[in-house]
């Protein structure tokens, strides 16, 4: 019976026969943390009855969606492959467990502009995760946190305008983790929470994904959504370990981790950081900014042997990675955004970067 289904829909390879749907290896697996609803089996490996497949036939994965995705906030984050399992997970979930795009009433945790909890924070000097009263509120255009519940002044006021988040697991060290950002005094601060519940932790990434959409559609009231959803929202462009010298190029290399944030390179000592050492504005190609393999002839001290330069209008930098792979990796990071115009905020983020003192 699977010659049929291979007929029938080109490249299968798993299926919720409860569902109707189509599922690659990767999510079958999550599809069976819901078990009561969706029941998986391979398409060529396991058996079809006929009945089973009539019914793939008659639903199918255009179908599901139109059935399940009747209401998806356009702020809510749909993640894809490259996501961390928590959020895939959690999109299934929401879709077919909670049935939470067929609802506006059960959306509220995120859509509703006011959202208060509490969240596991890791402590800036000790690394220590303690619980924190959080509040978002669109209204304030503010997300704060609280060192003690009763406590009237919050610890940290971070503003929507510039506040990020995105699912850092591995870097964590938790399957819940989420690094928050935001910016002070024009600097990159950062904060590493999580909660038990991926639901929880889900709703609060949403949340403050639909804060920065209302945000924004009231900062630039022409834009259209689809100009502004992939504003909401960051990942990384790369991270991990380089060595760097300083601006003399005298004082030896220090090896330090790395976080390409867009135009932002910035370097901490420890990955987790509650900000980082420096911060390195990286512009375009026609702004005269260059990234090289390898690094000057007379260069001293670097342990690691793959050097990169970049060039900016200022000054030159100079980093070192461990291998060929790590070095080809950040060049091509690098030369993505060197080979994007500057818009024109951007310029006068670069501004302030040259007048840092
Ligand atoms: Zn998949």
């Amino acid at each position: 019976m699977w010659l049929v289904l291979f007929f029938l829909f080109p490249d299968p390879e798993w299926a919720s026969y409860t569902l109707g749907v189509f599922v690659c290896h990767s999510c079958s697996g999550l599809h069976r943390n819901i078990a009561q609803i969706s029941k998986v089996k391979s398409v060529m490996l396991d058996p079809w009855s006929s009945s089973e497949v009539e019914f793939m036939d008659s639903v199918g994965n255009n179908a599901a969606n139109t059935k399940y995705e009747q209401i998806v906030p356009a702020f809510y984050y749909r993640p894809t492959h490259k996501d961390c399992t928590l959020l895939r997970d959690q999109w299934i979930r929401a879709k077919y467990e909670r049935k939470e795009f067929l609802c506006v009433e059960k959306q509220e945790p995120y859509s509703a502009g006011y959202r208060e909890g509490f969240l596991w924070k890791r402590g800036r000097d000790n690394g220590q995760y303690l619980s924190r009263k959080f509040i978002l509120s669109e209204r304030e255009g503010v997300l704060k946190y609280f060192n003690k519940n009763d406590a009237r002044e919050p610890k940290a006021i971070m503003k929507i305008n510039s506040l990020n988040a995105t699912f850092q697991p591995a870097k964590i060290g938790t399957t819940h983790g989420l690094q928050i950002t935001y910016l002070k005094d024009n600097s990159t601060r950062n904060i590493f929470v999580y909660h038990e519940e991926g639901k929880e932790m889900v709703d609060w990434f949403n949340a403050i994904r639909a804060a920065r959409f209302h945000y924004l559609q009231v900062a630039f009231p022409g834009a259209s959504t689809s100009e502004l959803l992939p504003k909401l929202t960051r990942n990384y462009i790369k991270e991990g370990y380089m060595e760097k010298t300083g601006p003399k190029h005298t004082e030896g290399f220090k090896k330090r981790w790395f976080t390409m944030d867009d135009r932002r390179l910035m370097y901490f000592k420890d990955p987790l950081d509650a900000y980082a050492r420096g911060e390195v504005f990286i512009g375009s190609k026609e702004n005269s900014y260059v990234v090289l393999p390898g690094l000057p002839p007379s260069t001293q001290g670097n342990h690691w042997q793959f050097g990169i330069t970049i060039v900016t209008p200022d000054r030159k930098f100079l980093f070192a990675c461990e291998t060929e792979e790590d070095q080809t990796d950040w060049i091509a990071a690098l030369q993505t955004v060197i080979n994007r115009p500057m818009l024109p905020q951007e310029y006068a983020v670069e501004a302030y970067f040259k007048h840092k003192p």
